[in-house]
């Protein structure tokens, strides 16, 4: 909160009654301070608000772009309470903040979404008991707790299935593929956890995300589905939109309007599905925060994921989502890197394509360092030349 100004706000996320706006001016503080904290504080610059940023680390991606950046474990709660004291309300943009850290300030002031939520999507047996309890459609899963209850589970749900850390798994890390029963000493070891859940594998045709907003008044937005293509389990393109039978379409929001309004969200959440090829969806999991998936509609709709952020935090209307155009988002990893900077010009030099980086130092194989959107006449073209332009900042690529 900026010095001295009054707290009108009821405690929670729930309903809008009595609750004012937060209004440009305010200060929002961010937990997490990657490139969703960086793309949620510049939107939240233009509408001419203020950002506070608290995380382990320095120099991090939201740093760069807010007015204060405060450097401390989420377990400092002395500091963490000192931050919440100085903003007018609190978001995320990494769901693994513990839930001390959010008890600690959820009296103190609005924390959007509620750590219900948190709670509920950064572990994976939650979540989905979750997700069954409300009547929507999850992977077939057991959870596991033993090498014999693994064994049990591979019984009941068949091989091949996937083995998944309940907690602290991201972009397909702390999970192993398990082919045949053979295999389930070795993945028991290899995970090294005692809270696991397993999935059925699943043979999609498509994986698909429906980023969605959900405002203090309950009103709902939504962006999607956007077509996502993995490479070694981390996002590689989306495309928007994603070509599918109406019917799909229509569901997969119907799907994501009923997880935000179940969870009580007040602000944008990510559910990413699964399309098998007998044309059900099923939800993998939830993010509860903008998505990878959505970075594109920054570049190709009337209001971004991240201004969305903004607005549902704040209490304030949200946004259209209308698409502006086809679009394709690349991402770039720092793989890129790998035989020396990128050629930036190559890829600017294509009038369609916008370039994001998030101001990190370091290139590491694996790490998201920035992305590509393209627009396109059609969603396929759009792939085309986000695709294309990513192969034009290869080093090796000559020019
Ligand atoms: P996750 O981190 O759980 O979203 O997993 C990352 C990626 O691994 C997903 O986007 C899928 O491409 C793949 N994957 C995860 N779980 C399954 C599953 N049960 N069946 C098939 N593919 C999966």
């Amino acid at each position: 909160m900026t010095a001295g100004s009054p707290r009108t706000e009821s405690l929670s996320s729930g309903s809008a009654a009595g609750q004012k706006p937060i209004l440009p001016g305010a200060t929002l503080g961010v937990l997490g301070s990657g490139q969703l904290g960086r793309m949620f504080a510049l939107a939240a610059r233009q509408l001419g608000y203020r950002v506070h940023v608290l995380s382990p680390d320095d120099d991090t991606p939201t740093g760069q772009v807010a007015d204060v950046e405060e450097s401390c474990s989420y377990f400092d709660l002395q500091r963490v309470v000192a931050f919440a004291k100085k903003v007018d309300v609190l978001t995320f943009e990494f769901e693994n903040v513990p839930a001390e850290t959010i008890a600690a300030v959820e009296g103190l002031l609005p924390v959007r979404p509620g750590g219900h939520v948190l709670a509920t999507t950064q572990h994976r047996l939650r979540e989905k008991n979750f997700l069954q309890q409300a009547g929507l459609p999850v992977t077939p899963f057991a959870s596991v707790t033993s090498e014999d209850e693994l064994r049990s589970a591979v019984e009941q749900l068949g091989t091949p299935a996937v083995l998944k850390t309940a907690a602290w798994g991201y972009d397909g890390k702390g999970q192993v593929l398990i082919h045949r029963p053979e295999e389930i000493p070795h993945a028991w070891q290899f995970l090294g956890t005692q809270a696991a859940v397993l999935e059925a594998f699943v043979d999609f045709s498509r994986e698909l995300s429906v980023v969605a907003a959900r405002g203090l008044d309950g009103s709902f937005a939504a962006y999607g589905p956007i077509e996502n293509h993995h490479h070694r389990h981390i996002l590689d393109l989306s495309i928007y939109p994603a070509e599918l039978p109406l019917r799909a379409s229509d569901e997969a929001i119907q799907i994501a309007r009923s997880v935000l309004e179940a969870l009580n969200v007040v602000g944008v959440l990510c559910v990413e599905f699964f399309l098998e090829r007998s044309g059900k969806l099923l939800i993998n999991e939830l993010a509860p925060r903008p998505h990878n998936s959505g970075h594109l509609t920054i570049d190709a709709c009337a209001t971004c994921q991240f201004e969305q952020q903004v607005r549902a935090v704040c209490g304030l209307p949200l946004g259209s989502t209308r698409l502006l155009r086809p679009a394709a988002m690349a991402n770039l990893l720092g793989d890129l890197w790998s035989g020396g900077p990128p050629h930036w010009e190559a890829a600017l030099a294509m009038p369609e394509v916008k370039l994001h980086l998030y101001g990190k130092r370091e290139p590491r194989p694996g790490r998201k360092m920035g992305h590509l959107t393209a627009l396109g006449d059609t969603p396929a073209a759009a792939a085309k030349v986000a695709i294309a332009a990513r192969e034009a900042l290869r080093p090796s690529a000559g020019g």
